[in-house]
């Protein structure tokens, strides 16, 4: 895999924790490490993301055709981007932007690989 391609995987990993780690900390209240639900759902995200079968080419997953998260993970991302989304704005500019802009990225019609159970 390219560097660049690496790196823009490596940003998702990134936007990834920080969105779930200001959700906790908004939410949940607290003030070190994420709590036992939302370490779990880092983990379940960061393993869909290491298994997309799309790789470089993945899209963001809200305009994906597969959609590889369990309907309740995927509603738990969902509350979690939207609350964390616009108040990481201030905070990570860059990662939020550079996010929405590959949220342009138009989602390829077949993965490269099939997608991983789970
Ligand atoms: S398969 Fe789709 S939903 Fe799953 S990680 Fe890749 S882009 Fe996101
Ligand atoms: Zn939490």
């Amino acid at each position: 895999m390219k560097r660049f391609e690496q790196a823009r995987l490596e940003r998702e990993r990134r936007t990834i924790e920080a969105m779930v780690s200001r959700f906790c900390r908004g939410m949940h209240k607290t003030a070190g490490p994420l709590c036992a639900e939302c370490a779990e759902l880092l983990d379940y995200a960061t393993a869909r993301l290491e298994r997309c079968p799309f790789q470089q080419e993945k899209p963001t997953c809200a305009k994906c055709p597969i959609h590889c998260y369990q309907a309740h993970r995927r509603e738990q991302i969902k509350a979690v981007m939207r609350y964390a989304g616009p108040r990481l704005f201030w905070r990570h500019p860059i990662l939020t932007v550079r996010h929405f802009l590959d949220a342009y990225k138009e989602a390829p019609s077949a993965p490269r690989r099939p997608a991983a159970g789970g």
